[in-house]
């Protein structure tokens, strides 16, 4: 049984010399951490970064949710992402009381902006005009009934809010009440932890608690440069000891090693995975990380160019991706992959078996029909990753974007009503029928339904005084 709460020991103490961004010493060494923020600096830093009409909404949200006693707050990465001068970051509010009727109050009273309110998570998204966004949460304090559970959740005053958190850089708030606007909230050192690139976790058990905190770090670490603080790396080895992902649920575990497959920098991010010894949760078997690492940026690559192409058509990613790493790994471990928790592994084992046979069963097909059906027998994310494996001039890759862009949108110019109405019994025989003239389609015998007819006539499959 663990809990998040103040009275239990942390990694780190919530230090007065460093909470409301007070300059100090940090916990573990005597460098000067980062010197105070006051409230007037924030604001004008939100006006330089954010521009008037944000602060102007913000200043808004501050005074309706005040008035009605329900202090409202920007929170967690969108502090770190200001502290850090990224670009306009999605912006979270947290809210010290009712939400709902904060969003209503203010979808009444702001112009234009339209309230949802989301009974089963105590959320509430404001949008306005314009197609700005916020969303807003009840301050909350989270108690996980056993590791790796889903926590049981109270409602709670923004300190604990702050310290259900995961990482102390993800543990900061600016306050948007009209008699404090732009105070700013640090009480576990998370801008000193941003200044030096600092991973570091807010309590022992947080890796326990919810493990996902882990690869939620991973990215952390590689898309803000940061590195595991000591006593955190401890922590992750004895969460890793413990065999904490053992006890997470699968749909939990896919979701994030998704996102992570989705990093842009995923090279860096593999990398990162090697040293903090979590190669096991994407491979049942080691691997030379380098070649791979190539062949992971053709995959991108190839990712992209779909995306070019078909901007509108679903494609899953992190399949391409898992697949190129699931390349290669040695049958026995192979049966391992049927339990992994991919939600979407099924087709991906069934490439794994076709991969290697479809190159040189390409280079002898000698129809372009041939060529379509050896395609044909991959996933999409299969095929991107098979092309990741050749250079973008290579012919396999010329010839599986042939195949996507031109060959898989063919379809035959008859149909199955169009062949019973020329007295064609149905049944499988013609389903076969309707494959011939798809092929017929591919090769370019036929190209509408009165050369298909003509063929069919041909093949002696319609009698020739058929109109
Ligand atoms: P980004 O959206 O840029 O990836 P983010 O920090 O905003 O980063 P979200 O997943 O939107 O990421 O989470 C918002 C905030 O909620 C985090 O900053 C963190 O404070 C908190 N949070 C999210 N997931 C967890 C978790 N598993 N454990 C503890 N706190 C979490």
């Amino acid at each position: 049984m663990t809990a998040m709460t103040t009275d239990r020991p942390t990694a780190i103490n919530p230090d007065p010399r460093i909470s409301m961004g007070e300059g100090s010493l940090d916990a573990q060494s005597t460098t000067p951490s980062a010197g105070p923020l006051p409230a007037t600096q924030i604001h004008q830093m939100l006006r330089q970064q954010w521009g008037d009409a944000l602060l102007r909404r913000l200043h808004g949200i501050g005074r309706i949710a005040a008035n009605l006693g329900t202090p409202a707050y920007l929170v967690g990465g969108c502090v770190r992402d200001f502290l850090q001068n990224h670009p306009m970051p999605d912006i979270d509010l947290a809210i010290e009381g009712d939400v709902r009727a904060v969003a209503e109050a203010c979808s009444a009273e702001l112009s234009g902006a339209q309230c949802t309110y989301h009974p089963h998570f105590g959320t509430a998204i404001l949008r306005y005009p314009d197609g700005f966004q916020l969303d807003l949460a009840r301050c909350r304090i989270e108690h996980y009934p056993a590791p790796a559970a889903l926590p049981e959740v109270q409602p709670a005053a923004i300190q604990a809010d702050l310290i259900r958190r995961d990482f102390t850089i993800n543990a900061m708030a600016i306050s948007l009440d009209p008699e404090k606007f732009g105070e700013f909230l640090d009480p576990y050192g998370g801008r000193t932890d941003l200044q030096r690139r600092l991973l570091r976790v807010l309590h022992p058990h947080s890796f326990l608690d919810d493990p996902t905190r882990i690869l939620r770090g991973l990215r952390f670490a590689v898309r803000f440069q940061l590195q595991l603080e000591a006593s955190t790396r401890d922590l992750l080895e004895e969460a890793l000891t413990q065999n904490i992902f053992a006890r997470l649920s699968g749909a939990r575990l896919w979701r994030e090693l998704k996102y992570l497959l989705e990093l842009t920098d995923l090279p860096a991010a593999l990398e990162e995975l090697g040293a903090w010894q979590l190669w096991p949760l994407l491979r049942p078997t080691p691997l030379e990380v380098e070649p791979l690492l190539a062949k992971i940026r053709r995959g991108q690559q190839e990712i992209h160019w779909f995306h070019r192409h078909f901007p509108d058509e679903k494609l899953c990613d992190a399949a391409v991706l898992l697949t190129i790493l699931w390349r290669d790994i040695p049958w026995a471990a192979e049966k391992r992959l049927h339990y992994w928790p991919v939600t979407d592994g099924r087709y991906i084992l069934n490439d794994l078996h076709r991969l290697s046979e479809i190159p040189a069963a390409l280079a002898k097909a000698s129809h372009p029909s041939a060529v379509a059906q050896l395609w044909e027998s991959l996933s999409l994310p299969g095929i991107l990753a098979l092309l990741a494996e050749y250079p973008e001039t290579d012919t396999i890759t010329k010839s599986g974007r042939y195949y996507l862009l031109k060959q898989r949108g063919l379809t035959s110019p008859l149909n199955g009503k169009d062949l019973q109405a020329m007295g064609l019994a149905p049944g499988p025989q013609l389903g076969k029928v309707l494959r011939h003239l798809h092929d017929a389609r591919l090769d370019g015998a036929i190209k509408d339904k009165e050369t298909a007819r003509q063929w069919l006539i041909r093949q002696g499959i319609l009698p020739s005084i058929q109109p």
